[in-house]
């Protein structure tokens, strides 16, 4: 059987404090860690996964610091990715509004080889707090609106819906390349 090997660049994009930095360390290293740092520059984190018995994926996770006021990166950032997550924190619905910002930064910024966008999974992180500040159906129209391969609720915190999310923009990832 022939094996093969993956390698994904994927962003971590949105807003500061909605979750990013933990997520990819929650990830990377399965913990999570509470104490807030704000990181600065870009970090990146790599994970490999034993997909299947002939495939294995490296996935390489971007994560952005210390630019998220203005919802806009550097092409240089978005070179060469195969996939996005954008993040926000449901318990700040300002978060939520500049997730359109965030998506229109990267689908003008990095595409497919072919020139489609990239898949990009929209996480709603945070859930396990309440009360929430943006309501569930509006998560659900703007993922469909806006081009995102779909959405999950997740809470970094709870390790809820984290390798599950990740695996899901995976596949789809493993489908276009
Ligand atoms: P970033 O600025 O987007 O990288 O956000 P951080 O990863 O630094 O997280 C900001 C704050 O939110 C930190 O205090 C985290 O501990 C906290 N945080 C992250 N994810 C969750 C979560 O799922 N639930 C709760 N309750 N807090 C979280
Ligand atoms: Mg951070």
């Amino acid at each position: 059987m022939e094996s093969r090997d993956y390698l994904f660049k994927v962003l971590v994009i949105g807003n500061g404090h909605v979750g990013k930095t933990s997520l990819v360390h929650r990830y990377v290293n399965e913990k999570f860690n509470k104490n807030y740092k704000i990181t600065v520059g870009v970090d990146f984190a790599l994970k490999v996964l034993a997909w299947s018995d002939t495939e294995t994926v490296r996935l390489q996770l971007w994560d952005i610091a210390g630019q998220e006021r203005f919802t806009s990166m550097t092409r240089i950032y978005y070179k060469e990715a195969s996939g996005c997550i954008i993040m926000f924190d449901v318990t700040d619905a300002c978060s939520f509004r500049n997730v359109r910002s965030w998506k229109e930064d990267l689908d003008s910024k990095a595409t497919l080889p072919g020139g489609n966008p990239l898949p990009c999974i929209l996480l709603a992180n945070k859930c396990d707090l309440s009360p929430w500040d943006v309501p569930l159906s509006s998560i659900e129209q703007f993922s469909k609106v806006n081009g995102f391969i779909g959405w999950m609720d997740t809470s970094v915190k709870d390790n809820k819906n984290i390798s599950e999310s990740i695996n899901f923009l995976v596949e789809r990832m493993m489908t276009v390349s």
